[in-house]
């Protein structure tokens, strides 16, 4: 397998070097990232203040080199009625999308030994694997702590591994 990761807008070298360690580690695949794009023009909602997030997968299907194409933001993404998303993919698409702008707040307790920068990071690395792992056809886990577990907010991200638990791992890998 051959994920091509694709920056749309302002994407940091550090997020861009995450997200390839953990498929590379997770996945066993080859990855790439592509030349940044730049935010579709359509997508942003004036009335929400947000963009939507089926156009930036779309974007990473179009451009993208890979069997599977992940697009990642640091605009704030929603999608049909929920009033935002870490991430969209559709199961077993090609396509899928992470946005960085909500996995940077630190307010959650129980890190305070960790760095505000370390605990974006591993969001940042478990919100990649999440999604890439819808594409490949997993659905959601009820395992607290697999990285497919559904996570409504920062603080189920971080209850969760960066890997797929037995069951999740034994349908993909
Ligand atoms: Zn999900
Ligand atoms: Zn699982």
């Amino acid at each position: 397998m051959h994920v091509d990761i694709v920056p749309v807008g302002d994407v940091g070298p550090a997020v861009k070097r995450e997200a390839s360690t953990v498929l590379r580690e997770v996945y066993e695949c080859d990855v790439t990232v592509h030349d940044s794009q730049a935010v579709p023009d359509d997508s942003y909602d004036e009335s929400r203040e947000q963009y939507r997030a089926e156009e930036f997968i779309d974007l990473a299907k179009r451009v993208g080199a890979g069997g599977k194409n992940i697009a990642i933001t640091p605009k704030d993404l929603f999608y049909h009625r929920r009033n935002y998303v870490f991430g969209l993919a559709y199961l077993g698409g090609s396509g899928s999308v992470i946005s960085t702008y909500r996995l940077h707040t630190s307010s959650d307790g129980g890190f305070s030994q960790r760095s505000a920068e370390d605990i974006f990071s591993d969001r940042v690395r478990t919100e990649v694997v999440h999604e890439v792992g819808h594409t490949l056809g997993l659905e959601h886990c009820d395992k607290n702590h697999c990285v497919m577990n559904f996570s409504p907010t920062v603080r189920e991200v971080d209850q969760k591994n960066e890997a797929l638990c037995g069951s999740c791992s034994r349908d993909v890998l």
